[in-house]
């Protein structure tokens, strides 16, 4: 009889899931709704960067680079294969510059090629 009993819980379940679907997404090809508050793909904002370095100065994975000659001539560079999603650089910037997305990180297989110019400042590109 328990045998039984556990037999049924079994076929239960198998229905329960038949009727529910996956609870998985086919991801890319499917819709993926992500929590608000996911720490995923950073944005930045180059018209609130100020230079200052803070983000640089505070992130463990050392994804940020800043080149700067001077106040006003710098160059901001993200590294995203380096980066943890940590958070810091949002917390460090006092301009609001830079944030987390909830939309999910790319990929590469060139990580050591994989950077991005989050500011080239006026100056430095004259
Ligand atoms: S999220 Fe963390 S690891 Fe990524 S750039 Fe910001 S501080 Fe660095
Ligand atoms: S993103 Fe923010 S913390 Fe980083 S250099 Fe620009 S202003 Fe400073």
């Amino acid at each position: 009889m328990e045998k039984f009993k556990k037999r049924l819980t079994i076929l239960n379940a198998v229905i329960e899931a038949l009727i529910k679907g996956p609870e998985t997404v086919k991801y890319p090809f499917g819709d993926l709704a992500l929590p608000e508050g996911y720490r995923g793909k950073i944005e930045f904002d180059p018209d609130k960067c100020s230079g200052c370095g803070l983000c640089v100065r505070d992130c463990p994975a050392d994804a940020l680079q800043l080149n700067k000659k001077s106040r006003e001539e710098y160059t901001l560079l993200y590294y995203p294969a380096r980066c943890a999603y940590c958070g810091q650089c949002e917390d460090s910037c006092h301009h609001g510059a830079i944030s987390h997305s909830n939309n999910l990180v790319g990929a590469t297989t060139h990580k050591d090629d994989w950077v991005l110019v989050f500011k080239e400042s006026k100056a430095s590109q004259e």
